[in-house]
């Protein structure tokens, strides 16, 4: 098998079938073989059922691996990436956002060019509000000054892998998930390709900003540690400041004989220390939780059923020139 491509699905029930149908006119003529593998993240709407006619009636190799209930795009990239048999493994949107166009020229990159092992679509320029690009920018800017790791502004999940990243990207089996960070973490020569996005053909994004928001929460606490440090430095700038005021108000009170008006800075000194206690005891809890779950070592998900259109066919050996 040349390449697989993985692809979630959530309630995709108006896309699947009109993916299926642009994939195999993309590929019509290319002569190798592809196996689409298509991830039901506990949709409640029809994409099963749709999901399932394709595969019974399509003369593609498809499987349908069913989740027992939704457990996100990170855990169904993840089981995808695991059921795949491609030399190159392609993830890609079920909403025809990402043209399958592209495939074919990240295949053709990687098979031109031995030196790169996978390669990234990108947006240069990104078709959503002003708002939401400054929070991303925003984000890049910080997880990047905080990580060891690179995180390349507009990178998307729509990658094609060589297998040897990919089983290195399956080594890692943490629980949370940011794939963006795992695929950078775990190294390789990755080559990045521009790429316009169009819009959805139909239904609605499931990330919300809130959703984003605790997204990027999970990035940077599953990439740094320096958030904890930043704690223990807020904890003594602000013994420090106290310290410096201490003396003040001893000097003040000694030798000027001032007499300071008490209740305002108490009340103002008693709220800034609570808030910047409460602060870090969140930063440590963020980590703290995390860990909590790690330890419980919970599969990333359940599969309920595998349907595989081509169980117990043979491979067409037949059109492997390409491998
Ligand atoms: N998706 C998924 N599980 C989820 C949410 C999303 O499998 O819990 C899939 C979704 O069906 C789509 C892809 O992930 O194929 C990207 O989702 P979406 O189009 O909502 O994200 P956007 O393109 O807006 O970033
Ligand atoms: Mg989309």
């Amino acid at each position: 098998m040349k390449l697989s491509l993985v692809i979630p699905c959530y309630n995709e029930e108006g896309n699947v079938q009109k993916f299926v149908e642009v994939i195999s006119q993309t590929f019509k003529n290319k002569i190798f073989n592809y196996e689409l593998i298509f991830i039901n993240d506990g949709s409640q709407d029809d994409t099963l059922n749709k999901l399932k006619e394709l595969c019974n009636n399509s003369d593609q190799n498809i499987k349908i691996i069913n989740f027992s209930r939704n457990f996100g795009k990170e855990a169904g990239m993840y089981a995808g990436l695991k059921e795949a048999k491609g030399d190159y493994i392609t993830i890609i949107d079920a909403d025809l956002q990402q043209d399958p166009n592209y495939v074919l020229k990240m295949v053709k990159i990687l098979d031109e060019h031995e030196e790169y092992d996978s390669v990234v679509a990108y947006q240069d320029r990104r078709k959503e509000s002003g708002v939401l690009t400054f929070f991303k920018d925003t984000f890049y800017k910080i997880i990047n000054r905080l990580s060891e790791v690179e995180f390349v502004m507009g990178a998307s999940d729509f990658r094609t892998f060589r297998r040897s990243m990919v089983n290195s990207i399956l080594d890692m089996k943490e629980y949370y998930r940011f794939s963006k960070g795992i695929f950078s973490w775990v190294g390789f020569n990755n080559y990045y390709m521009s790429y316009d996005v169009h819009n959805r053909l139909s239904g609605t994004t499931k990330w919300s900003f809130w959703k984003l928001f605790k997204y990027a929460i999970d990035g940077i606490v599953s990439f740094t540690t320096t958030p904890l440090r930043l704690a223990t430095i807020l904890g003594l700038i602000v013994s420090l400041l106290s310290l410096i005021y201490l003396i003040i108000v001893i000097i003040q009170k000694l030798f000027f004989s001032i007499e300071i008006e008490g209740y305002a800075t108490i009340v103002t000194l008693i709220l800034f220390l609570g808030g910047i206690q409460l602060l870090c005891i969140g930063i440590i809890g963020e980590y703290l939780g995390r860990t909590y779950v790690e330890t419980k070592n919970r599969p990333l998900y359940i599969i309920r059923e595998v349907i595989d259109n081509q169980k117990g066919k043979i491979n067409d050996t037949k059109n492997k020139k390409n491998l």
